[in-house]
């Protein structure tokens, strides 16, 4: 009788002793997401300008993705997308009011393998809503604000008596590396180490730490400085009566933003590779999102949320392997946030449980033994503003406007959920135009996006309303086009 409890206790003991050698030898993770990052702005990608030269040596360093594609066109849902691999209406974080579905994240899987977990981002807010779920330190430097100051000096209040706001601004990279670095760095603990890091330097208003003037002397350096210069529709535009030197200009200042976030990205590689850590880490670098800047007479300028052209979708994604596997391979295949969870389980042998993944994993298309996704697919929904008092019906409708989108190589479908109709761009065009709607390419792009919608309402968290759409938005797409064999 007395030998069975010490048997069993011995050999959970080895089995635990196994589990902490066995997560040892794990290699450390490390995922970092650029806010606003749009890879036609990189060296890597073909920019002339040296806006980006950390990251495009970390590029040579690694597999890159060439047609890496984000989930969504704003910070939250994407960012939710490449932490749980789920696409957003199956996670459920669609837009600010709502939070992480019952999900979870790659924090509890690294977590439950044994590592040590960290989440690093400047925007206080996303630590909210559920994308801190599993992360063991959760750490955000303090945004920098300023007041408004009254004629004797002090600060102006507001009827709450609360100092009026002047200018509110997430923290800059160095001071998300003086929080995430001392994480990466410590010896103390044993476990390899899960980490995210955000940086939101390329983010409007562009420029606006430092950076601006790196590409231009333009005489009116105030252009730029504010959100007015920012989600320009045609009133606004109209109102502002831009030059098209002051457009150009707010270009550049967006590089200025980008070639200071390039620095910090550097900063923070470096000093990992000095104190030897990236020998054992395996580096993910992508975008959360692109950005529109004028390209488009309809859309607004110098925004993202919520058009879904490749301006806002098309991201950067940099796999980088401690012993240089595939360093300077380019991967031509679609892949999109999703995949990135399912891609670091698999080097690092981290189980997934059981638990839906949507995504999957990007090594079978680099080995080029699988053959590369047919479509990816992206989707936004904002605020739900209909109950709030005292909103124009025009804003509200703004900001909840739904919109999914399906991409194959050549074509992309969107649908505007809430105006009733689609749009069909042939992407092979020189400049994007409507494509031919009765091709066998539309035909099977719309067979796509039934799968999906399909697929999405068989998984969707209880925040989606798809089940109430998904007819109405099939009965529409009738008008798409049919192929002979359907
Ligand atoms: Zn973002």
């Amino acid at each position: 009788m007395t030998r069975t409890p010490l048997i069993t206790l011995f050999a959970c003991l080895a089995l635990l002793s196994g589990c902490n050698d066995a997560a040892k030898r794990k290699p450390n993770v490390l995922l970092i997401t650029l806010d606003t990052l749009r890879p036609d702005r990189m060296g890597v990608f073909g920019c002339e300008r040296d806006t980006t030269p950390a990251l495009d040596a970390f590029a040579a360093e690694s597999a890159c993705f060439d047609q890496a594609f984000a989930n969504s066109s704003f910070t939250p849902p994407s960012h939710a997308s490449i932490l749980t691999s789920r696409y957003p209406s199956e996670h459920g974080l669609l837009h600010w009011n709502k939070s992480l579905g019952d999900v979870p994240t790659a924090a509890d899987f690294f977590g439950s393998a044994g590592y040590r977990t960290g989440a690093f981002t400047p925007f206080p807010a996303l630590l909210k809503i559920g994308l801190q779920r599993g992360f063991e330190e959760r750490s955000v430097p303090d945004p920098h604000v300023t007041h408004k100051l009254g004629p004797d000096g002090r600060p102006e209040l507001d009827q709450n008596g609360q100092p009026r706001i002047d200018s509110y601004l997430l923290a800059p990279g160095e001071e998300v590396n003086a929080k995430a670095l001392p994480w990466l760095l410590d010896e103390s603990d044993d476990r390899p180490f899960f980490a995210w890091v955000h940086y939101y330097d390329a983010h409007r208003p562009y420029g606006a730490h430092g950076g601006k003037t790196k590409y231009n002397d333009f005489a009116s350096p105030e252009v730029g400085d504010t959100e007015k210069y920012y989600r320009l529709d045609e009133v606004k535009r109209e109102k502002l009566g831009l030059t098209s030197e002051e457009v150009q200009y707010i270009e550049d200042r967006y590089d200025g933003g980008l070639a200071r976030l390039d620095e910090q990205v550097g900063a923070l590689l470096d000093a990992l590779r000095a104190a030897g850590r990236l020998e054992d880490t395996i580096v993910v670098i992508t975008g959360d999102h692109g950005e529109v800047f004028a390209e488009y007479e309809v859309d607004e300028w110098f925004s993202h949320d919520p058009w879904l052209t490749d301006e806002n979708l098309h991201v950067p994604l940099f796999l980088r392997l401690p012993d240089g596997k595939y360093a300077g391979k380019h991967c031509d295949e679609l892949v999109e946030g999703v995949d990135v969870l399912p891609t670091l389980c698999e080097l690092a042998g981290v189980k997934t449980g059981g638990s839906q993944i949507s995504g999957r994993s990007m090594l079978g298309v680099l080995e080029g033994v699988e053959s590369g996704k047919a479509f990816v697919y992206a989707e936004r929904q904002g605020d739900d503003l209909t109950q709030q008092a005292g909103v124009d019906p025009e804003v509200s409708k703004r900001s909840r406007d739904r919109r999914r989108m399906l991409r194959t190589r050549e074509l992309k479908l969107v649908e505007f959920v809430d105006r009733g109709h689609f749009e069909l761009w042939d992407l092979d065009a020189e400049t994007v135009s409507i494509g031919d709607q009765n091709s066998a390419a539309a035909a099977n792009l719309r067979r796509g996006y039934i799968n999906q919608l399909e697929r999405l309402k068989r998984v969707a968290s209880g925040n989606s309303a798809l089940d109430s759409e998904l007819q109405n938005s099939l009965g529409a797409l009738g008008y798409i086009g049919h192929s002979e064999d359907e």
